[in-house]
């Protein structure tokens, strides 16, 4: 068996000691005799699989009483449609337009109430975060809608917007439990599980209590509305349960290590492998505004197009996968989650440098 290093933006790399966890699991969980995929929701082991996650999570970010996890399904982009859905009281909200993801939740937010992009990096192709410091602030928005991380460009809020006592709403889907953060500074946080925390198929609501609402158009279908869930534990329905039992070894994964300030402090350290070579070397450069940049997301081009076509076949071949750059921006773009090694970070900017050495002048 070979295991590659896996940049991919999503799905993505999941931590091996979790893999193999699972599937040693796998045939007979804890003496059932059957594995989490076979396993009745409404099982009492199966109770506490999510129980556990839930409890765990909350550890891991400190969440206060006053907000509800949930575990739900459709991905990051079914809660483009649930929060507008769900929060709208006035019909308008405020959008902070950071990249394709944010303009897809705005367009989607568009069918329900006014929007008002209140700032955007559009005009250098989401290069960098917007200036929050004097934000237009609706009067009567409903919420603020940031993405935190953007996936597709490698850039990241460093800050968070002010919104004068707006609810503000985050996209946190590629950056969920890299880095301590304060929940209560949040109305709501989402996060599709592929990119960071488990398999694609769950996502994870973190809602506060008092934006849960019952007056909310009784045509909403009933697997879109936040208070459902709620009200059932993530259960109304079946819940993605294999994708959360995976989840919630990652948690507890995070919590072995030390928890997010821990996973933080060796996401710096990585991050800061690749992006001191980019700013050093002459045929590499990264593609964002330096104090934008991700951490988790490293976005970069070479010299010439064709110099990037002839990286990206020399770097697969040499067991680095899926460095290839989102298509609307094109060059390379290294996805190092928290589940990638230090170690394969650290053999591709080796490999990079052997490259850069063979091909210069
Ligand atoms: C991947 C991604 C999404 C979309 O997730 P799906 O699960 O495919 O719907 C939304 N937002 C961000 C920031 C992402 O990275």
């Amino acid at each position: 068996m070979k295991r590659v290093f896996n940049f991919s933006a999503g799905p993505a790399i999941l931590p091996e000691d979790v893999l193999k966890d699972a599937a040693n699991e796998m045939l007979d969980y804890q003496n059932s005799g059957m594995s989490v995929m076979e396993m009745s929701h409404r099982s009492k082991m199966y109770q506490q699989i999510i129980d556990e996650a839930e409890s765990d999570l909350r550890k891991l970010l400190d969440i206060p009483e006053n907000y509800k996890v949930l575990f739900l399904q459709g991905g990051g982009t079914m809660q483009f449609s649930m929060v507008p859905m769900n929060l709208m009281k006035n019909g308008v909200a405020d959008y902070i337009i950071t990249g394709a993801w944010a303009e897809k939740a705005a367009e989607e937010a568009k069918k329900y109430l006014k929007v008002n992009e209140i700032a955007s990096s559009k005009d250098k192709m989401f290069s960098y975060i917007p200036d929050l410091s004097n934000l237009k602030i609706s009067e009567d928005a409903d919420y603020v809608f940031m993405c935190d991380n953007n996936t597709i460009y490698g850039t990241k809020f460093h800050e968070l917007p002010d919104t004068k006592g707006k609810v503000l709403v985050s996209d946190a889907s590629s950056c969920f439990l890299s880095e301590p953060i304060d929940v209560s500074k949040y109305g709501l946080i989402f996060a599709g599980a592929q990119k960071n925390v488990g398999p694609a198929g769950t996502v994870i609501v973190i809602i506060r209590e008092d934006l849960i609402s019952k007056e909310i158009d009784p045509k909403t279908p009933i697997l879109l509305r936040y208070d459902i869930h709620a009200e059932n534990g993530s259960m109304y329905n079946t819940p993605p349960t294999y994708g959360i039992y995976l989840c919630g070894k990652v948690f507890k994964w995070l919590l072995n290590l030390g928890g997010l300030k821990a996973i933080e402090q060796i996401n710096i350290k990585k991050a800061n492998i690749l992006y001191d070579y980019l700013d050093q070397s002459k045929m590499f450069y990264g593609t964002v505004d330096k104090k934008s940049r991700s951490l988790m997301n490293v976005c970069f081009k070479s010299t010439s197009e064709e110099l990037d076509n002839q990286f990206l076949k020399e770097s697969k071949a040499a067991g680095f996968e899926n460095l290839k750059g989102h298509r609307s921006i094109g060059g390379m773009r290294a996805s190092i989650y928290n589940a990638m090694p230090t170690e394969g970070v650290q053999a591709l900017v080796d490999f990079m440098q052997d490259f850069e050495k063979r091909n210069e002048g």
